[in-house]
Protein backbone atom coordinates (compact mmCIF):
# COMPACT_ATOMS: atom_id res chain seq x y z
CA UNK A 1 0.00 0.00 0.00
CA UNK A 2 1.25 3.50 -0.96
CA UNK A 3 1.95 5.98 1.78
CA UNK A 4 -1.40 8.18 2.95
CA UNK A 5 -0.80 11.65 1.66
CA UNK A 6 -2.15 14.85 3.74
CA UNK A 7 -1.33 18.47 2.45
CA UNK A 8 -1.74 21.93 4.19
CA UNK A 9 -3.41 24.43 1.41
CA UNK A 10 -2.74 27.60 2.70
CA UNK A 11 -3.61 31.33 0.84
CA UNK A 12 -1.08 33.99 0.78
CA UNK A 13 -3.29 36.47 0.93
CA UNK A 14 -3.13 37.51 4.64
CA UNK A 15 -1.08 36.98 7.83
CA UNK A 16 -1.34 32.86 8.97
CA UNK A 17 -3.20 33.08 12.48
CA UNK A 18 -3.84 30.64 14.92
CA UNK A 19 -6.40 28.88 12.96
CA UNK A 20 -4.18 28.05 10.75
CA UNK A 21 -1.58 26.95 12.61
CA UNK A 22 -4.17 24.58 14.09
CA UNK A 23 -4.78 22.97 10.55
CA UNK A 24 -1.16 23.04 10.29
CA UNK A 25 -0.14 21.16 12.92
CA UNK A 26 -3.28 18.69 12.87
CA UNK A 27 -1.66 17.60 9.48
CA UNK A 28 1.68 16.55 10.82
CA UNK A 29 0.54 15.15 13.81
CA UNK A 30 -1.96 13.26 11.52
CA UNK A 31 0.73 11.83 8.81
CA UNK A 32 3.05 11.34 11.53
CA UNK A 33 0.52 9.26 13.23
CA UNK A 34 -0.51 7.38 9.78
CA UNK A 35 3.46 6.89 8.91
CA UNK A 36 1.97 9.34 5.59
CA UNK A 37 3.34 12.31 3.55
CA UNK A 38 2.53 16.12 3.95
CA UNK A 39 2.85 18.43 0.64
CA UNK A 40 2.25 22.31 1.20
CA UNK A 41 0.10 23.71 -1.21
CA UNK A 42 0.32 27.35 -2.28
CA UNK A 43 -3.10 28.35 -3.55
CA UNK A 44 -2.35 31.85 -5.37
CA UNK A 45 -4.96 32.13 -7.79
CA UNK A 46 -6.24 34.86 -6.52
CA UNK A 47 -3.20 37.51 -8.18
CA UNK A 48 -5.61 39.96 -7.01
CA UNK A 49 -5.19 39.34 -3.41
CA UNK A 50 -1.86 37.40 -3.17
CA UNK A 51 1.64 38.61 -2.58
CA UNK A 52 5.02 37.05 -2.45
CA UNK A 53 5.21 39.06 0.88
CA UNK A 54 2.65 36.85 2.19
CA UNK A 55 3.97 33.79 0.73
CA UNK A 56 7.04 34.38 2.47
CA UNK A 57 5.45 35.02 5.40
CA UNK A 58 4.22 31.18 5.50
CA UNK A 59 7.04 29.50 4.46
CA UNK A 60 8.66 31.41 7.79
CA UNK A 61 6.13 31.03 10.01
CA UNK A 62 5.65 27.24 8.72
CA UNK A 63 9.47 26.78 9.61
CA UNK A 64 9.29 28.77 12.69
CA UNK A 65 6.22 26.11 14.28
CA UNK A 66 8.87 23.14 13.06
CA UNK A 67 6.39 21.86 10.08
CA UNK A 68 8.59 20.32 7.30
CA UNK A 69 7.32 19.75 4.12
CA UNK A 70 8.23 18.32 0.68
CA UNK A 71 9.85 20.54 -2.59
CA UNK A 72 8.75 21.55 -4.33
CA UNK A 73 6.09 23.14 -3.61
CA UNK A 74 2.97 22.91 -5.58
CA UNK A 75 2.10 27.07 -6.29
CA UNK A 76 -1.54 27.10 -8.31
CA UNK A 77 -0.96 30.25 -10.01
CA UNK A 78 2.23 28.37 -12.06
CA UNK A 79 -0.74 25.48 -13.06
CA UNK A 80 -3.18 27.71 -14.53
CA UNK A 81 -2.92 25.00 -18.32
CA UNK A 82 -3.33 22.45 -16.42
CA UNK A 83 -6.72 24.10 -14.72
CA UNK A 84 -7.86 25.17 -18.27
CA UNK A 85 -7.86 21.70 -19.28
CA UNK A 86 -10.31 20.64 -16.12
CA UNK A 87 -12.57 23.11 -17.42
CA UNK A 88 -12.27 22.30 -21.50
CA UNK A 89 -13.48 18.75 -20.40
CA UNK A 90 -16.07 20.56 -18.32
CA UNK A 91 -17.13 23.01 -21.34
CA UNK A 92 -16.87 19.68 -23.62
CA UNK A 93 -19.37 18.15 -21.26
CA UNK A 94 -21.57 20.61 -21.63
CA UNK A 95 -21.47 21.11 -17.70
CA UNK A 96 -20.47 24.74 -17.36
CA UNK A 97 -21.98 27.92 -19.20
CA UNK A 98 -20.68 31.36 -19.21
CA UNK A 99 -22.80 33.39 -16.80
CA UNK A 100 -23.27 36.84 -17.14
CA UNK A 101 -25.11 38.23 -14.41
CA UNK A 102 -23.14 40.47 -12.12
CA UNK A 103 -22.35 40.22 -8.01
CA UNK A 104 -24.98 43.34 -7.99
CA UNK A 105 -27.72 41.72 -10.38
CA UNK A 106 -27.75 38.63 -8.65
CA UNK A 107 -28.44 40.12 -5.47
CA UNK A 108 -30.76 42.82 -6.46
CA UNK A 109 -32.49 39.54 -7.97
CA UNK A 110 -32.66 37.58 -5.05
CA UNK A 111 -33.76 40.72 -3.03
CA UNK A 112 -37.02 41.57 -5.28
CA UNK A 113 -37.97 37.88 -5.14
CA UNK A 114 -37.49 38.16 -1.46
CA UNK A 115 -39.35 41.60 -1.01
CA UNK A 116 -42.25 40.62 -3.10
CA UNK A 117 -42.66 37.18 -0.45
CA UNK A 118 -41.53 34.55 -3.29
CA UNK A 119 -38.05 33.94 -1.36
CA UNK A 120 -35.11 32.36 -3.17
CA UNK A 121 -32.83 30.20 -1.71
CA UNK A 122 -29.40 31.22 -0.35
CA UNK A 123 -26.34 28.93 -0.42
CA UNK A 124 -24.12 27.25 2.84
CA UNK A 125 -22.79 30.72 3.54
CA UNK A 126 -25.57 33.33 2.81
CA UNK A 127 -24.89 34.08 -1.01
CA UNK A 128 -28.20 34.19 -3.04
CA UNK A 129 -28.25 30.57 -5.87
CA UNK A 130 -27.45 32.27 -9.26
CA UNK A 131 -30.69 32.59 -10.72
CA UNK A 132 -29.15 31.31 -14.26
CA UNK A 133 -31.24 33.02 -16.63
CA UNK A 134 -28.56 32.80 -18.81
CA UNK A 135 -28.17 29.17 -19.05
CA UNK A 136 -30.49 29.18 -21.98
CA UNK A 137 -28.69 31.82 -24.68
CA UNK A 138 -28.16 30.51 -27.56
CA UNK A 139 -24.38 29.37 -28.39
CA UNK A 140 -24.44 32.58 -30.76
CA UNK A 141 -25.63 35.38 -28.54
CA UNK A 142 -23.25 33.73 -25.96
CA UNK A 143 -20.62 34.17 -27.96
CA UNK A 144 -21.54 38.21 -28.94
CA UNK A 145 -21.26 38.90 -25.17
CA UNK A 146 -17.90 37.50 -24.90
CA UNK A 147 -16.62 38.68 -27.91
CA UNK A 148 -18.02 42.13 -26.95
CA UNK A 149 -15.85 42.18 -23.90
CA UNK A 150 -18.46 41.52 -21.23
CA UNK A 151 -17.67 40.19 -17.73
CA UNK A 152 -18.88 36.53 -16.93
CA UNK A 153 -17.94 33.41 -15.01
CA UNK A 154 -18.08 29.62 -16.19
CA UNK A 155 -21.15 27.98 -14.08
CA UNK A 156 -21.88 24.71 -13.45
CA UNK A 157 -25.05 23.67 -14.82
CA UNK A 158 -25.82 22.22 -11.11
CA UNK A 159 -29.44 20.18 -12.57
CA UNK A 160 -27.54 18.81 -15.56
CA UNK A 161 -24.19 17.86 -13.34
CA UNK A 162 -26.43 15.89 -10.83
CA UNK A 163 -28.59 14.56 -13.29
CA UNK A 164 -25.48 13.18 -15.15
CA UNK A 165 -24.52 11.48 -12.19
CA UNK A 166 -27.69 10.07 -11.16
CA UNK A 167 -27.52 9.12 -7.90
CA UNK A 168 -26.28 10.20 -4.56
CA UNK A 169 -23.02 11.45 -3.69
CA UNK A 170 -21.66 11.23 -0.07
CA UNK A 171 -18.06 11.88 1.48
CA UNK A 172 -16.02 9.88 4.58
CA UNK A 173 -15.40 12.33 7.19
CA UNK A 174 -13.09 11.55 10.56
CA UNK A 175 -15.27 11.72 13.78
CA UNK A 176 -12.22 12.93 15.90
CA UNK A 177 -8.91 14.71 16.06
CA UNK A 178 -7.27 10.90 15.39
CA UNK A 179 -7.90 8.31 12.07
CA UNK A 180 -10.49 5.93 14.22
CA UNK A 181 -13.40 6.21 13.11
CA UNK A 182 -15.44 7.72 9.69
CA UNK A 183 -18.91 8.43 9.00
CA UNK A 184 -19.92 8.62 5.71
CA UNK A 185 -22.05 12.29 4.97
CA UNK A 186 -24.44 12.95 1.93
CA UNK A 187 -22.86 15.72 0.08
CA UNK A 188 -26.07 17.98 -0.53
CA UNK A 189 -24.43 19.84 -3.78
CA UNK A 190 -27.32 21.16 -4.92
CA UNK A 191 -27.75 23.84 -2.40
CA UNK A 192 -24.71 25.56 -3.77
CA UNK A 193 -26.55 26.30 -7.21
CA UNK A 194 -24.42 26.79 -9.95
CA UNK A 195 -21.29 27.66 -8.67
CA UNK A 196 -18.52 29.86 -10.26
CA UNK A 197 -15.79 27.20 -11.96
CA UNK A 198 -13.56 30.12 -12.95
CA UNK A 199 -13.27 33.49 -14.82
CA UNK A 200 -12.77 35.32 -17.35
CA UNK A 201 -9.47 36.29 -16.92
CA UNK A 202 -8.45 33.46 -14.49
CA UNK A 203 -9.49 30.05 -15.70
CA UNK A 204 -10.10 28.31 -12.47
CA UNK A 205 -11.59 28.90 -8.89
CA UNK A 206 -11.11 27.12 -5.50
CA UNK A 207 -13.54 24.51 -6.21
CA UNK A 208 -11.60 23.63 -9.53
CA UNK A 209 -8.57 23.89 -8.44
CA UNK A 210 -8.76 22.18 -5.15
CA UNK A 211 -9.87 19.05 -7.17
CA UNK A 212 -7.63 18.85 -9.34
CA UNK A 213 -4.65 19.33 -7.17
CA UNK A 214 -6.14 16.39 -5.05
CA UNK A 215 -5.74 14.37 -7.55
CA UNK A 216 -2.81 15.38 -9.08
CA UNK A 217 -0.78 15.24 -6.23
CA UNK A 218 -2.60 11.56 -4.90
CA UNK A 219 -3.50 13.75 -1.67
CA UNK A 220 -5.95 10.71 0.79
CA UNK A 221 -6.57 12.54 3.36
CA UNK A 222 -8.42 16.59 2.98
CA UNK A 223 -7.73 17.83 6.81
CA UNK A 224 -8.91 21.59 6.89
CA UNK A 225 -11.40 23.73 8.88
CA UNK A 226 -15.11 23.25 9.69
CA UNK A 227 -15.66 26.57 7.52
CA UNK A 228 -14.88 24.58 4.10
CA UNK A 229 -17.06 21.37 5.43
CA UNK A 230 -20.01 22.30 3.22
CA UNK A 231 -17.81 23.12 0.10
CA UNK A 232 -16.73 19.19 0.28
CA UNK A 233 -20.31 18.79 -1.17
CA UNK A 234 -19.50 20.55 -4.97
CA UNK A 235 -15.59 19.05 -4.31
CA UNK A 236 -17.25 15.40 -4.07
CA UNK A 237 -19.57 16.36 -7.24
CA UNK A 238 -16.11 17.81 -9.28
CA UNK A 239 -14.03 14.56 -8.64
CA UNK A 240 -17.39 12.34 -9.91
CA UNK A 241 -17.74 14.19 -13.38
CA UNK A 242 -14.23 14.15 -13.60
CA UNK A 243 -13.46 10.64 -12.55
CA UNK A 244 -11.04 11.50 -9.88
CA UNK A 245 -10.70 9.89 -6.67
CA UNK A 246 -12.76 10.76 -3.13
CA UNK A 247 -9.81 12.04 -0.31
CA UNK A 248 -10.77 11.29 3.17
CA UNK A 249 -11.90 14.52 4.88
CA UNK A 250 -11.26 15.78 8.30
CA UNK A 251 -13.13 19.23 9.00
CA UNK A 252 -11.53 20.30 12.28
CA UNK A 253 -13.11 22.65 14.98
CA UNK A 254 -12.11 26.65 14.50
CA UNK A 255 -10.11 28.63 16.72
CA UNK A 256 -12.90 31.67 17.05
CA UNK A 257 -11.76 35.09 18.25
CA UNK A 258 -12.81 37.09 21.66
CA UNK A 259 -15.96 38.10 19.62
CA UNK A 260 -16.53 34.45 19.00
CA UNK A 261 -16.31 34.85 15.45
CA UNK A 262 -14.05 33.28 13.18
CA UNK A 263 -10.41 34.82 13.05
CA UNK A 264 -9.40 37.03 10.00
CA UNK A 265 -6.17 37.37 8.11
CA UNK A 266 -6.11 41.03 9.81
CA UNK A 267 -6.23 40.40 13.36
CA UNK A 268 -3.09 41.60 15.05
CA UNK A 269 -3.15 39.47 18.22
CA UNK A 270 -3.70 36.13 16.90
CA UNK A 271 -1.45 36.62 13.98
CA UNK A 272 1.61 33.76 13.97
CA UNK A 273 4.26 36.90 13.08
CA UNK A 274 3.60 39.44 16.10
CA UNK A 275 2.96 35.79 18.24
CA UNK A 276 6.38 35.15 17.53
CA UNK A 277 8.11 38.52 17.87
CA UNK A 278 6.40 39.16 21.10
CA UNK A 279 7.99 35.76 22.01
CA UNK A 280 5.88 32.86 22.01
CA UNK A 281 6.94 29.54 21.57
CA UNK A 282 5.80 26.84 18.77
CA UNK A 283 5.04 24.75 22.44
CA UNK A 284 2.96 27.98 23.62
CA UNK A 285 1.18 28.32 20.08
CA UNK A 286 0.39 24.47 20.04
CA UNK A 287 -1.15 24.93 23.36
CA UNK A 288 -2.96 28.09 22.43
CA UNK A 289 -4.91 26.34 19.58
CA UNK A 290 -5.65 22.97 21.94
CA UNK A 291 -3.23 20.69 20.77
N1 LIG B 1 -6.77 27.66 0.53
C1 LIG B 1 -7.87 27.45 1.42
C2 LIG B 1 -7.79 28.40 2.58
O1 LIG B 1 -6.74 28.95 2.85
C3 LIG B 1 -7.92 26.04 1.97
C4 LIG B 1 -8.32 25.06 0.94
C5 LIG B 1 -8.47 23.63 1.40
O2 LIG B 1 -7.86 23.22 2.39
O3 LIG B 1 -9.19 22.90 0.72
O4 LIG B 1 -8.79 28.63 3.23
Amino acid sequence: MTAPIFRFAPSPNGELHLGHALSAMLNDDLAKMAGGRLLLRIEDIDTTRCTPQFEAGIYENLRWLGFVWEEPVRRQSAHFGAYREVLAELVRQELVYPAFMSRGEIRAFAEAREGDGTGWPRDPDGAPLYPGLDKTLGSQERQRRIDEGRAFAWRLDMAAALARIGRKLSWQEYQDDGLAEVATVEADAAAWGDVILARREIPTSYHLSVVTDDALQGVTHVVRGRDLYHATAVQRLLQELLGLPAPLYRHHRLILGEDGRKLSKSMKSTGLTALRTAGATPQEIRRLVGL
